[in-house]
Order: C-alpha cells, then sequence, then structure tokens
C-alpha cells in the first residue's frame, strides 16, 4: 500500500518536474525594470533602498511596509519577491525564497530595522523560489505560516529529489524532446529540459522546512495586528492551489505572491492551478482602489495597469488559442502555436511549458468540458 502510494505521488511529481526546470535559467536572465514614472514618485515609496545586495534590494512601501524586490539578473539566492511588515509590537515577513540565504539576507534587513518580535513568516504559496530557506526561520524560532496544503505540497513535490539522481529527473523530459511533432515543440522542449538539472541542484542544496502553522482557507481571511500596523491573509485561488496573499487595506498595498507577475506571462504548470479562477482573482485585485501599489511575486513594484498588462495576456492566449480550438487543432499542437504579439513583445516567458503552453491545455480543458 505504502509503495502504491509513493508510485503515485512518484509519477505526480515526474509529471510536475519537466515543467519546474524552466524557471532557473530563463528567469535568471531577465534583468528588473526600473520603477515606472508615477511609482518613482509616490511618496509611500523612499527612494533609496533600505539595502541592496544586486540579487535583492529591501525598499520602504509605506508606514512599517517593506518590500524585498528580487533582480534575479544579478543572482538567484531570493529569486522571488517578498517583504515585511513591522509594528509597535510585532512583525511579520513574507516569503522563505528559494535558499537560506535569500531568507536571512531578509530576516537581517528587517532587524537592522526593528527588533521587535516577529510573529511568523507567511510561505505565500508552496513553489520551490518561495519556500527553499524557509529553515532559516526554523533556527530562529519563527513560526512559519503557510495555506493547509503547503507543508504537504512541499514534501511531495521536493522530498523525492533528495534521494533521486539528476539523470532521473530529466529522463522523462528528455523523452519528450525526442519524440516531439514539431520543430517549435522541439525547441520549447529544449528551453524547459536545458534548466531542469540547475533547478534539480538548487532544490537538492535546500534543507526542506515545513510550515507549522497552517490557515484553513475556510476560515479567512486572518487579521494580524502587529500596533499602529494591521495586515490581512486571505486565500485567492489561480496559481497554485494555496495562493495566499497579504493586504493592507489602509495603505492600499497588497504582497499578492505569484497571483501577480509583473512583467511576464502567467505561470500556470502547477496541477490546482485553474484559469478561469486566476482570471476572477485578477477581477478582484482590479476592483480595488486605483492608487493601490502591488508587490508581485515575481517583477518591479507596480500599480493597477501592471494588473490590467496581466489580465489582457489572458485574454489574448485565450484570443488565439479558440481560433485554433474551433479550427480543430489538436491541444498537443495548438499549445506550441501561440505567437507572442507585439504589444507583448517586453513581456517575459519564463518558459513555454511553464506559462502559455499550460494556459492554453487548461483553456482547452475547459472549453471541452462544456461540449
Ligand atoms: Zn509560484
Amino acid at each position: 500500500m505504502q509503495s502504491t502510494m509513493q508510485e503515485v505521488s512518484r509519477r505526480n511529481f515526474l509529471a510536475q518536474t519537466s515543467y519546474l526546470g524552466a524557471m532557473y535559467a530563463a528567469a535568471s536572465m531577465i534583468p528588473l525594470r526600473a520603477l515606472a514614472g508615477k511609482l518613482a514618485q509616490d511618496p509611500r515609496i523612499s527612494a533609496t533602498p533600505v539595502v541592496d545586495k544586486g540579487f535583492a534590494s529591501v525598499r520602504k512601501i509605506g508606514n512599517g511596509l517593506y518590500a524585498t524586490i528580487s533582480d534575479t539578473s544579478n543572482g538567484l539566492q531570493t529569486m522571488c519577491n517578498g517583504g515585511f511588515l513591522v509594528g509597535n509590537d510585532g512583525a511579520m515577513a513574507i516569503e522563505g525564497f528559494v535558499s537560506a540565504a535569500g531568507a536571512a539576507f531578509q530576516l537581517e534587513a528587517l532587524h537592522s530595522i526593528s527588533q521587535v518580535p516577529i510573529k511568523g513568516a507567511l510561505d505565500t504559496h508552496y513553489h520551490f523560489d518561495h519556500s527553499m530557506g524557509n529553515a532559516v526561520y526554523g533556527a530562529h524560532g519563527i513560526p512559519l505560516w503557510a495555506h493547509a496544503a503547503t507543508a504537504r505540497r512541499i514534501y511531495e513535490s521536493y522530498g523525492p529529489w533528495q534521494s533521486m539522481d539528476k539523470a532521473a529527473v530529466t529522463a522523462p523530459l528528455e523523452k519528450m524532446v525526442a519524440s516531439a511533432k514539431s520543430e517549435t515543440a522541439k525547441k520549447h522542449l529544449q528551453g524547459d529540459l536545458a534548466t531542469l538539472g540547475n533547478l534539480y541542484d538548487m532544490v537538492n542544496a535546500a534543507q526542506l522546512a515545513l510550515p507549522n502553522h497552517s490557515f484553513d482557507p475556510a476560515k479567512l481571511p486572518h487579521k494580524v495586528e502587529l500596533g499602529g500596523v494591521t495586515a490581512v491573509i486571505e486565500h485567492y485561488p489561480g496559481h497554485s492551489g494555496t495562493d495566499m496573499i497579504v493586504r493592507v487595506p489602509d495603505q492600499n498595498v497588497v504582497y499578492t505572491g505569484d497571483l501577480f507577475f509583473n512583467g511576464y506571462f502567467p505561470i500556470t504548470f502547477d496541477e490546482q492551478a485553474t484559469i478561469s479562477g486566476w482570471r476572477a482573482t485578477l477581477k478582484t485585485f482590479a476592483s480595488w482602489d486605483k492608487d493601490t501599489l502591488f508587490v508581485p511575486g515575481h517583477g518591479q513594484l507596480c500599480g493597477q495597469e501592471g494588473i490590467a498588462m496581466f489580465r489582457s495576456t489572458f485574454d489574448d492566449i485565450e484570443e488565439q488559442a479558440m481560433k485554433l480550438h474551433k479550427s480543430g487543432v489538436p491541444v498537443d499542437e495548438a499549445q506550441h502555436q501561440y505567437v507572442i504579439p507585439e504589444k507583448f513583445s517586453k513581456l517575459a516567458v519564463f518558459t513555454w511549458g511553464f506559462s502559455i503552453g499550460p494556459t492554453i491545455q487548461k483553456m482547452y480543458v475547459d472549453w471541452d468540458k462544456k461540449k
């Protein structure tokens, strides 16, 4: 019985890892953009960062609010964005990042600003680039907060790698490359494969640490009182099935986790990512105050214009994919046939098999269900 369970979770795991790999190398080539003109003037955002290490900088973005913004072209210690909130009585940190060095960097920045007790550190979701540095919080006795399913999904997704050879991890994707049906498909898959080994090293180097304080999504929102700073933890569907955001409503600041990527196509590979759910979530984000400041999971700080751009990528993929669907192009071909229009030429694609490919696949599944 136990071996069957292990087999099943290993198979799921391999299916996921065929996509996971690509993020590493592709993301590392994308330099962080400067703050857009309007935000450079935003009184909430300090002109000088608290600290800037190249791979990430920490900036004050409100009363007791700080954002950690990664620049992956200068190193992958953090990889995702995060931040922390500091009140008179306590603080909270956001994200475990991709490595212990990344989490330690943010913790040090927090300690340089305040010595108030840290009530918790939140993983916005289970993905490796938000959780592999978790052990740093554990070592400092800081409770690790997350969605109720996050601990299990970290364990099931990344645990097996600790006892697998790299060759075994890359084999399924190598097979897919060998049997690719078109040159475009082959190119996309090679892009994914080229980076899988690097990702294996990254996850394998980490000491997995699981959240020890879980939030039941049915019981959210959860208010966090830090003394003069009040945050709200909420759950929304879309990116990973474990997604949490941190809102500071009275300052119109939102830490979105990966429910929002600024300057990227959406990353939808996760088995629990839903296109309709995600688009509904973004509609909600768009309904918030026009001066809302967003700290995205990846990419530069931005306002509502970033959300509008991100939403329009879903619209455009849908428009092209629907034409393919209507003319009977099968999904395994259609997923490689999206053409990036000029208006999105500055957007980054982490890798095809992580973002545009699965978006089209999931749209097809939704349309076929309605038939
Ligand atoms: Zn993610």
